[in-house]
């Protein structure tokens, strides 16, 4: 993309280069082949944002596992609602399992710890994340989110499957908003 990346009103200027993003999500994928030997995991990708933080982070999965997709929304433009709309499309069965909850970013922590919350009361053996992103000064849950690829400051970003108002999903490099 040509900077600044101008998405509706407002400007991005690159933050994290393509190549830093993949030598993150390598990182984390041996972490998990050793944590999940022998487990069969199951991931499940929390959509639309993190289509291709999934697909990069598991095909670099190398033991058996299943993945199923889930879709969740409590985001509109820049700013976090707090409203969290149903979670659909859970169509495996988790009790018992190992389940790894796929997300591009943690933000003050209301999707997820949602998710977690009933993907628990469905009896899975254990709930944990996997975050491309966590933004630490936002996050307000006690959960901890176990997995991340990189911890980030408080600011607005896109790219790598994260839109603004439905732009700037298709980079593979993330951009953060110039104010
Ligand atoms: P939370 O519930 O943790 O506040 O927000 C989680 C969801 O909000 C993410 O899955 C993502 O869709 C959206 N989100 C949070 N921070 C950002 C951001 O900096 N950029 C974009 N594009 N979406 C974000």
């Amino acid at each position: 993309m040509t900077e600044p990346w101008k998405l509706h009103d407002k400007t991005f200027v690159k933050y994290m280069s393509e190549r830093k993003i993949q030598a993150g999500v390598k990182k984390l994928a041996a972490r998990l082949n050793l944590e999940y030997q022998g487990k069969k995991p199951l991931f499940v990708v929390v959509l639309n944002g993190s289509f291709i933080f999934a697909s990069d982070l598991l095909k670099r999965i190398s033991i058996d596992c299943e993945i199923a997709f889930v879709k969740v929304s409590s985001y509109k433009g820049v700013n976090s609602t707090g409203k969290i709309e149903e979670v659909i499309g859970l169509d495996i069965p988790v009790e018992g399992r190992h389940v790894v909850l796929v997300e591009d970013i943690v933000d003050s922590g209301l999707t997820i710890v949602k998710l977690i919350d009933k993907i628990k009361a469905l009896k899975a053996f254990d709930v944990k994340v996997a975050a491309c992103l966590l933004k630490p000064e936002a996050y307000k849950m006690d959960y901890p989110i176990d997995y991340v690829c990189f911890r980030i400051p408080n600011d607005f970003v896109v790219g790598y499957g994260l839109d603004y108002d439905g732009l700037g999903r298709n980079s593979a490099d993330i951009y953060k908003i110039s104010e």
